[in-house]
This record gives structure tokens, sequence and C-alpha cells, in this order.
């Protein structure tokens, strides 16, 4: 396990058709003094064809991740098909994640589904190697964790914080951990859209003082007691355990949100800048704004210094090989 600092760029909703938007990404990440990535794969983009059956995408992915970038699955349609609940839980489907919270309610069954197919798309079909998964607007159900879980997924994302999903590999991990937070919290806390509200209520609190800390710091103190969990929540004796990540990302769905965002991202990084591992968010449509563009490069120039750059992959235990095996 690295000692230094790291920072995560990543770009999320990749496929073939965003694929410029990822070549531009790279080349800004480059200018920067960042050449390790990871990009966030969706298999069928809202009902596309597989992104496999796009066999210059595939060979392209393929290539990122020979250079070094890490490949993550991220959703299968990256589209929900329908909401359900109480009033609240509907808002969040059609407001929060704009109807894209596809595992926000998925049930385990479904999901492993989801992800067999697609991996079989991504990992086999593109030929890259998987270890980890991200959810829409980071929006996970307990049915799509304890399904990742038994695939064998090593980890998976979330709003402030990376979750370790098997015990095995966070027993190795030498990075202070966070407690399992209970999964009772409200999507309602995650600004993932709104880009103005700052990590959730469990996230990390920051050491006093000083540049950014080694691991050792206590910058990844747990959340309040009455909010841990004690023992594993997949009902199989699995322990996960959870780093503290917090995360920039652009909101650019009105002209408010983007003015906003710039200022968020600008604070937000100072306000956490002795956490161990920082991540910038990026998505494909902040290319359409050249403010935010601009944004997102200073963000990365800004806070990768002290820093490594780092992949997703990087957080566990040196070797782990990726699902299904291999290098
Ligand atoms: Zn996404």
């Amino acid at each position: 396990m690295p000692a230094a600092c790291q920072l995560i760029v990543s770009f999320h909703d990749l496929h073939p058709g965003s694929r410029v938007q990822c070549d531009r990404f790279l080349a800004m990440c480059r200018e920067c003094g960042v050449r390790r990535t990871t990009l966030l794969v969706v298999p069928r983009w809202h009902g596309a064809p597989p992104c496999d059956e796009d066999r210059e995408f595939a060979a392209w992915l393929r290539e990122r991740a020979e250079e070094g970038h890490e490949i993550c699955l991220h959703a299968y349609l990256h589209r929900a098909e329908a909401v359900t609940g109480n009033a609240v839980q509907r808002a969040m489907g059609k407001h929060y994640t704009a109807g894209e919270g596809e595992f926000y309610q998925i049930d385990e069954a479904e999901a492993a589904t989801r992800l067999r197919e697609g991996l079989r798309i991504v990992r086999d079909g593109c030929g890259v190697p998987v270890w980890g998964f991200t959810a829409p607007a980071w929006l996970l159900s307990d049915g799509g964790r304890a399904a990742l879980r038994k695939l064998g997924f090593h980890y998976t994302t979330r709003w402030g914080q990376v979750e370790l999903l098997q015990s095995e590999t966070a027993a190795a991990v030498s990075i202070p951990e966070e407690p399992v937070i209970d999964r009772s919290y409200s999507p309602a806390c995650h600004p993932r859209r709104s880009g103005l509200r700052p990590d959730s209520p469990a996230t990390a609190k920051e050491q006093p003082g000083g540049a950014c800390p080694q691991a050792s710091s206590t910058a990844m103190a747990g959340p309040s007691p009455g909010r841990l969990q004690a023992s594993s929540y997949n009902g199989h004796g699995c322990r996960g355990r959870n780093i503290a990540a917090p995360v920039l990302v652009w909101s650019t769905r009105a002209a408010w949100r983007r003015v906003c965002s710039r200022s968020w991202v600008r604070l937000w990084g100072a306000w956490k800048r002795r956490s161990s591992v920082l991540r910038v968010a990026v998505h494909p449509v902040d290319f359409a704004y050249p403010s935010i563009e601009a944004s997102v490069r200073e963000a990365i120039a800004r806070n990768l210094c002290g820093r490594e750059a780092a992949c997703y992959r990087d957080l566990l235990p040196e070797g782990t090989p990726p699902l299904g095996g291999g290098k």
C-alpha cells in the first residue's frame, strides 16, 4: 500500500458515444501530469447495443488499460425502468438521479444478472480486467451490494467513501478504516446532482492543522456511534471496510448549478485537503461547458499537488487479481 496521499481521477459514463469526451479528458489529465485514471464503462448505455460489439471501441479500451488506466464497471444500462416507494423515493428517482438510478432499488437476483452480463460485455468482450463497480449516482441497494460481494467484486464507490467488499481484501489493507455504516441513510443526503452539499454525516472528520496527512492520521475517524453497525451487513459473515475518499464533482444541469459547482469544488477540495484519498469525478457533459472544463482542469492540477495519481485498484492489496483471475 503506497504511503503517499492519493488523487483518484475518474471519468464516468464511458461508452462508445462518449469516447470523444473521454479522449479530451485523458489529454487533459496527461497535461496535468496524471497518467493513471479510472474509466467507468457502461456496458449498454441506455439500452444501446453492447459496447463490445463496437470493435474499435473495444480495442481503444484495451489500449487504455494497457497504458495503466483502470476499467471499472458502471451500471448496465445506466437507466432505471421505474422508481417505486414513497413520494421521497419517487422524487429521488425522477429528480436526483434523473431517471438513471439503475441500482438504487434493484434486488439481488436482478443485480446479479445485470452484473454478470456487464462483465461478459466489458471484461470478456472488450478484454479488459475489472476489479470494481460504481452505481449510477452512487446509489446502491443492499441487494446490489450483496450481489457484488458474491460475484467477487473487490470494491464499490460511494459518495465520500470507497467500500472494500471482500473480507480478505479488507483485512489486508493497511489504510485505517471507517466503520461500516448503517445502510439506512437517505440518498437525499448525497448531493451528486446538486454538487452543493458536502459529504454525508458519515464521512471522515479531518484532523486539525498541517498538510495532507499520511494514512496513520485521524483523517478517517468514524461516524457518530449511533450510525455504526457492529457486524457485516450482507448476512454472510463478510465484513467490508470503508475508506474515506471525498469526491469533487460538478453539476451542469442548470446555469446556477454550474456557477455554484465551480465554487463548491474549490472550497470542498480545500476543506478536504488533508484526506489521504481525494477523488475527482468527471462526466462527459462537463466538456460541453468551457467554464466547467476549465474548473475540472484547475481542480486536477491543484489537488495533485502533494499527491500521487492513483486508480481505485491501488487501494487494494498489491497483486489483488481482477475478477476471474489474470493480471
Ligand atoms: Zn454514471
